[in-house]
């Protein structure tokens, strides 16, 4: 480190003019206030982040008003120097949007843009724990694309995934927002209803399976005749788990490909 000595720094006003072009460079947001809060400096990049242009700050007031950090997007730290209150402020907005979209990335299946296994586990145990405590109604559904591997080696894969996106679209396209979708195999997807069970239950599962087999998919090579079956259950109230939840699916699903495929199956309530 290059240490100044007192009689190496040049004459007190031209070393003013140098300090403030170098805050000037930096790139973090510098401001001062005096003992009263009364704004003395800010550098540049102050200025530009946020965006205070015809804004006036007189005030640290002013600037809490204002320019209050967003704990998203900014972070500052502040300091008291000789009386002058200094306010150290670092823009952390793509820190943040990399973050979010890591977050996301982790959470979702890339190829369906559908929610992933990992993310179906935590959003489904939400709408559980928030249908025990209501009570209310939760329906779990379990879809398996018929067939599949017959369309890869027919169409090869490539076509195969485009049926993935394809089936996924369609459900997408059925449900309500607040319902859960996700991919949580290979040509498997799941889904968590809340709030819906019996009839309207019944219903918006043979909405799904018939949204599938109700028209081709257009892919590159020509139309592709898909089906799905699928596997459903209620939750009763109880202790069930997401898990528990997803058995009954499965082995209802199960049944629903031993009755020749393209049908929805319900789990008996306690088998
Ligand atoms: P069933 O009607 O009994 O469900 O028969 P199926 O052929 O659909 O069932 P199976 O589970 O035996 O085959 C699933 C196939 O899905 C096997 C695997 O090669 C294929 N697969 C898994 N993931 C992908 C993927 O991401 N893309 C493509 N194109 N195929 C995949
Ligand atoms: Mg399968
Ligand atoms: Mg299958």
């Amino acid at each position: 480190m290059l240490t100044l000595t007192d009689s190496a720094l040049p004459p007190d006003g031209a070393w003013r003019h140098d300090i403030i072009e170098i805050l000037d460079l930096l790139p973090v947001g510098v401001e001062i206030y005096s003992r009263d809060l009364e704004a003395m400096f800010f550098n540049k990049f102050s200025d530009a982040l946020f965006n205070y242009d015809g804004r006036a700050i007189t005030h640290f007031d002013d600037w809490w008003e204002e320019g209050f950090p967003d704990p998203r997007e900014r972070e500052f730290r502040l300091r008291v120097i000789r009386e002058k209150l200094v306010l150290i402020e670092l823009d952390v907005t793509d820190q943040r949007i990399m973050e979010a979209e890591l977050r996301h990335i982790g959470s979702i299946d890339t190829l369906t843009d559908t929610a992933n296994r990992r993310a179906f586990m935590e959003r489904a145990e939400r709408a559980l724990a928030d249908a025990r405590a209501a009570p209310a109604a939760l329906s779990v559904l379990m879809i398996d694309i018929d067939h599949f591997k017959s369309i890869n080696d027919r169409f090869g894969h490539s076509t195969g995934d485009e049926v993935l996106v394809a089936v996924a679209t369609r459900i997408r396209a059925n449900l309500r927002e607040e319902e859960v979708l996700a991919r949580i195999g290979g040509e498997e997807f799941a889904i968590a209803m809340p709030g819906i069970a019996g009839e309207a239950a019944r219903a918006a599962a043979d909405r799904v399976r018939t949204a599938i087999c109700g028209s081709s998919v257009a892919s590159a090579i020509g139309a592709v005749d898909v089906t799905v079956s699928i596997g459903a259950t209620e939750y009763a109230g109880g202790e069930d788990t997401v898990e528990d939840l997803l058995r009954q699916a499965d082995q209802a699903l199960y049944e629903a490909k031993a009755r020749g495929r393209n049908c929805v199956v319900w789990a008996v309530a306690g088998g």
